[in-house]
This record gives structure tokens, C-alpha cells and sequence, in this order.
């Protein structure tokens, strides 16, 4: 078996830190918590979607295209960062957002804007179901689109978190750690952290937080990431398959659905924010964190164990979310 490494484009900066997390962990009387931070992953304010840009803007230049399209809602980081990586290689960039446009445009949004991509409101449909049409036009133009799924996860954007497992092995005897929890929601990091961690031969439990009900998913979202983690395996040349008692997705954290912000996240990013001065965001890892906390609460670890919280970004979304963290 001889596994392809595929190529990149650089639009980050890493390896991005791991930091200890030493107050959190003694006030939740708990484990040993570190994090690693993609939120200072170096692109346009950071966020795990740079690893799977590098591969899918490596894939579209390849391929002669001169625009990327993707989706996400109003306050996606992955439109966000793909906004940036546009900019960054001189690609036109069309986003195409759930919503309606809002008055002022604020957190990422303001800085989709400001890396001049072109944005199209498409109401309920934040998962990218208009990019047919909206590539039907693009070419019927002249242009040569590429399409970057939503989220960024496909087999191409997934073998970033491949590699992102990689990157960790270096910086951190992981042989220690236990555990590595982390946000999930278009299940592309989830599956390359699968693919990534057999691989790698490693022992630790990914516990991925679900932030996101899916109700639009036409498979169970489960399903949908242990696909993807075996399709990404294929797509290297990797016979190892998954199966879904390998997957450890918590639902239990979801509330009132995706961006919908409660007491579970406002204490975790007051806590995180008051105690080791780190800045989560509202939607994926405020509510992670969240989760993490209530399992620490809930006895769930050992204080022997050692957890890692990959901390996915998001951050330019605590603006636009100011009136929801006041509550
Ligand atoms: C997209 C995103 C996630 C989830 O990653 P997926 O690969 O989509 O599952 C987590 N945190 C932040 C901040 C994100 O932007």
C-alpha cells in the first residue's frame, strides 16, 4: 500500500500553536486541557478552513479555473476564508449565502466583503443548493468556475485535517493525550482527523461536538462523515475503510439549532475568555467548549486524562453575534 501524498498551495501559517489551558483545567477541577490553535491558522483572522483551502485552491488552479464558488450562511469563516484565499491567488470569488442581506454588514461578512468577493443572497438555501445555477451563469459569462463544496468538504478539503495530524505529531508526544474534541458541522475536519489518526497509529478518542441539527442533510450527518472519511482514504490510495461504530459524534449540545446562541456558549466564552484570555466563537467553538465543559462537569474524564481542544476559529463572528453574548 503506498499512500499519495496530494500537493498544496501555502495560504497559512503553520504549525499553528498548542497552548495549556492550566487555569481552565483547575477551576473545572478536570483534565489536562490543551489547545491547538487553528484560530491563528494566518489567513484573513484564521480558522481550520485554511487546511482544506490549500488542497482545493491547489486542485482549481490545476484545473485552469479562474473563480471559485462555494456557500455557507451570512457568517460563515469558510466563505470568509475562502474570500481571503481568492484574494490572495487573484481568483474571482462568488459566495453564495443563506439569509437576506442585512443592513450593515458585519464579522465575516464585512470582510467577505473587503476581499471583494461577489456575494449572492439565496434566503433558506445556506448549503450551497443554488450553486448549480449560479455556475450555469458564471460560464454561460466566459468565466471557468470551480466549485468548492460547503464547507470545503470533499476527499480534497478532508486530506487538509490528514495532514493536520500530521503537523500535530510533531509539535506534541500525543502517545499522551487522550482525547481531542473539536467542533463539527460539515464533517470535513471529522473525517480527516479519522483518516488521519489510523494512519498515524494512534490511540486518542476524537470526540467531535455536532453544532448543527442538519435538518437539510439528505443522510444522517454520521453517515455522511464516515463516507467522506472513506472517500478521502481512496482518494490516497489507503484501503483502511471506517465504519460507523468508529465515529464518535455528540448530539447532545445542538439546542436550539445552528447559530442559535444559549447559556451553554456564553459561559463557555466568558470562561475561556476571563481565565486564559482566548477568544472562541459563537457558533462552533463556544458551543464545542461548551460541551466539553458540561462532560468535564459530568465526570466523564479521568483527572489523569489529557484532552486536547482544537479550537477550529471562527472568532471575526463574536461581532456579529454582540447582541446574543450580551443576554
Ligand atoms: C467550519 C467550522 C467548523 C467545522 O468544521 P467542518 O469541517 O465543517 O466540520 C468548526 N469551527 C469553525 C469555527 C468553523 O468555521
Amino acid at each position: 500500500m503506498s499512500i499519495t501524498s496530494p500537493s498544496k498551495v501555502n495560504l497559512g501559517l503553520f504549525p499553528t500553536p498548542i497552548t495549556k489551558l492550566s487555569r481552565l483545567s483547575s477551576l473545572l477541577n478536570g483534565p489536562e486541557i490543551f489547545m491547538k490553535r487553528d484560530d491563528l491558522s494566518g489567513l484573513a483572522l484564521g480558522g481550520n478552513k485554511t487546511r482544506k483551502l490549500e488542497y482545493l485552491f491547489y486542485d482549481a488552479i490545476t484545473k485552469g479555473c479562474d473563480t471559485v464558488v462555494t456557500a455557507g450562511a451570512a457568517q460563515s469563516n469558510h466563505c470568509r476564508q475562502t474570500a481571503a484565499a481568492a484574494a490572495l491567488l487573484h481568483k474571482s470569488c462568488h459566495l453564495v449565502l443563506g439569509g437576506e442581506p442585512p443592513d450593515t454588514a458585519n464579522g465575516n461578512l464585512m470582510l467577505d466583503k473587503l476581499f471583494g468577493s461577489q456575494v449572492h443572497w439565496r434566503g433558506v438555501h445556506r448549503k450551497g443548493e443554488d450553486i448549480p445555477e449560479i455556475v450555469e451563469n458564471l460560464k454561460r459569462e466566459g468565466s471557468q468556475p470551480y466549485v468548492i463544496p460547503y464547507g470545503g468538504s470533499n476527499e480534497i478539503g478532508a486530506y487538509g485535517f490528514v495532514h493536520a495530524m500530521a503537523e500535530l505529531e510533531m509539535q506534541l508526544d500525543t502517545s499522551a493525550i487522550t482525547h481531542i474534541v473539536f467542533a463539527s458541522s460539515s464533517g470535513g475536519t471529522h473525517a480527516g482527523m479519522m483518516l488521519g489518526k489510523v494512519l498515524l497509529h494512534k490511540a486518542y478518542r476524537l470526540i467531535g461536538i455536532n453544532i448543527d441539527k442538519g435538518e437539510s442533510n439528505t443522510i444522517p450527518f454520521g453517515d455522511f462523515i464516515v463516507e467522506l472519511a472513506n472517500r478521502t482514504s481512496l482518494s490516497i490510495n489507503s484501503d483502511r475503510r471506517f465504519t460507523a461504530e468508529e465515529l464518535i459524534l455528540n448530539g447532545d449540545y445542538v439546542g436550539d439549532g445552528y447559530g442559535v446562541i444559549g447559556e451553554l456558549e456564553r459561559e463557555a466564552i466568558s470562561l475561556t475568555a476571563e481565565n486564559e484570555a482566548i477568544l472562541l466563537d459563537p457558533v462552533y467553538t463556544g458551543r464545542a467548549m461548551g460541551g466539553l465543559i458540561d462532560m468535564i462537569r459530568g465526570g466523564e474524564f479521568n483527572k489523569t486524562d489529557k484532552v486536547l481542544f482544537w479550537h477550529t476559529g471562527g472568532v471575526p463572528a463574536l461581532f456579529a453575534y454582540a447582541d446574543s453574548l450580551d443576554g
